[in-house]
């Protein structure tokens, strides 16, 4: 499949890698918008929150979930985090391999939600 995080998943692309499990894999964003910039993504390929609908997808989705504080942890992000999945066209998602935004390590601006 040609996808980009699955390339960086299996290491055919580099990336700054910052946790990693059996289930997950986490790395800076290339192009980050906050003083702390991390993606979350599940080792196998999802496309979306839509393609997450079917069981064997939830699990997956699940390790992603309970990986996201411990990311935020090892960036220190004490303060504080916000995470953002950008989900199809009008989310403005540009890679199809479900992935989870942390941003931190300032105070935020525009919350729209
Ligand atoms: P989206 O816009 O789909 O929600 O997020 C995709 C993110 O992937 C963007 O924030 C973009 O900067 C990041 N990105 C795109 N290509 C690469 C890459 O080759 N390496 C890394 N580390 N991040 C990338
Ligand atoms: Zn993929």
């Amino acid at each position: 499949m040609d996808c980009l995080f699955c390339k960086i998943v299996n290491g055919d692309i580099p990336s700054a890698k910052v946790y990693e499990d059996e289930y997950v894999y986490a790395f800076k964003d290339i192009n980050p918008n906050a003083p702390v910039h991390v993606l979350v993504i599940p080792k196998k390929h999802v496309a979306d929150s839509i393609d997450c609908a079917n069981c064997e997808n939830a699990e997956v989705l699940t390790k992603v979930l309970l990986a996201i504080p411990k990311v935020a942890a090892l960036c220190n992000l004490t303060n504080g985090y916000r995470v953002i999945t950008n989900v199809g066209e009008d989310g403005g998602q540009t890679v199809k391999h479900i992935h989870f935004h942390i941003l931190g390590g300032e105070k935020l601006p525009v919350k729209l939600a």
